[in-house]
């Protein structure tokens, strides 16, 4: 998955618990997965990983670092890492409210793409991996900055990749 994302590297951690979700993504190129991530079925884990490694191939944390600087009226050089910049939204429910487009189309494009990489990279049905996954009433993500939308709406956004994900996971590995 990350060959075809067009990386050279991505390093993968455990997170000690799952208090900072099931899995989430830091600058410049770790993908973090909690414990109950890993007792996923390997296409929902697929999926979970697809979704992050997209984050860090659109440098979405670069895009988020320049959408902060700009609107918080920051120089544009004023930091190299994403992460930094994400500090700047914290508690400033203006700042987030100005880049909430941003990282609602962040997620979008994670979901999607993130399910058409675990399709062709391991064979996973958008079924099999992100519905399942979004259909097993999870308890985590939510919080009034979250850029997740609701999981229905994650699913209703996916359908219309269905065929391409089945094309994709039917190309031989
Ligand atoms: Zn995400």
């Amino acid at each position: 998955m990350v060959e075809l994302a067009g990386l050279q590297e991505v390093h993968f951690n455990g997170a000690p618990d799952d208090s900072g979700g099931q899995a989430h993504s830091v600058a410049p190129n770790v993908v973090v997965l909690s414990p109950s991530a890993l007792k996923l079925e390997t296409c929902q884990l697929a999926f979970l990983v697809g979704h992050e490694i997209v984050h860090i191939a659109r440098r979405h944390f670069d895009e988020d670092a320049i959408a902060l600087s700009v609107f918080s009226g920051k120089t544009a050089q004023w930091t190299h890492h994403g992460e930094d910049a994400m500090q700047l939204a914290d508690g400033n429910f203006g700042l987030a409210l100005r880049v909430s487009h941003l990282w609602q189309q962040q997620e979008q494009e994670a979901d999607w793409l993130g399910a058409l990489l675990a399709a062709q990279a391991c064979g996973c049905s958008i079924k099999a991996g992100a519905l399942a996954y979004f259909g097993q009433d999870s308890e985590f993500g939510g919080g009034i900055a979250a850029a997740h939308a609701p999981s229905a709406e994650r699913m209703r956004q996916l359908l219309p990749f269905t065929e391409s994900a089945r094309r994709l996971a039917r190309m031989p590995r």
